[in-house]
């Protein structure tokens, strides 16, 4: 969703209040996506302080299933956004994103919340997530999850050609 700002800069001091959707259905970290859901509207509060400065202040709540690091089940992680950004903009769009250490938000007069949110959410994107604090993870083995019960592989002494042949079998059981 994008909010045009030709209204409020218009005069100095003008505000504008709006509650629109978070339209993204996915986010995008690297190489990988990730389903996003539970997306409160983004409540957005924007104010023309002066001389085209505007300071934007925003809120939204979401989650995301993110797999375990161990075990890879999807965890729902959820996020509660609060976004604080002041941007000038007698600036050019180019200058703004050189000076920002983020992707632009705004392009011409417009405010682009999708690309807010998403700085917001990227900078609060977990390393890495676990399940439960004890996740046993995957049997090295057959690949089974740990947390589902024992699957009765003898994982103390692993011999390292069958180490070579549980790779195999396991890079096998991807495709
Ligand atoms: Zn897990
Ligand atoms: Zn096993």
């Amino acid at each position: 969703m994008r909010i045009q700002l030709t209204e409020i800069l218009s005069a100095d001091g003008q505000a504008l209040h709006r509650e629109v959707p978070l339209e993204r259905e996915t986010m995008e970290v690297g190489a990988e996506r990730f389903r996003l859901f539970e997306k409160s509207p983004v409540t957005l509060d924007i104010v023309h302080t002066a001389a085209q400065v505007i300071e934007i202040e925003a809120s939204c709540k979401v989650s995301a299933k993110i797999p375990c690091g161990r075990c890879l089940e999807e965890v729902d992680v959820p996020f509660d956004l609060h976004i604080y950004r002041k941007a000038d903009l007698k600036e050019s769009d180019e200058a703004r994103a050189q000076e920002l250490n983020e992707g632009n938000f705004i392009i011409g007069t417009e405010l682009d919340v999708e690309q807010l949110a998403y700085n917001e959410l990227l900078v609060q994107w977990p390393i890495r997530v676990l399940c439960q604090e004890d996740c046993k993870g995957l049997c090295s083995r057959c690949g089974a999850n740990l947390n589902h019960g024992e699957c009765g592989c003898d994982r103390t002494s692993l011999d390292p050609r069958m180490a070579a042949i549980c790779d195999i079998f396991s890079e096998c059981k991807e495709v």
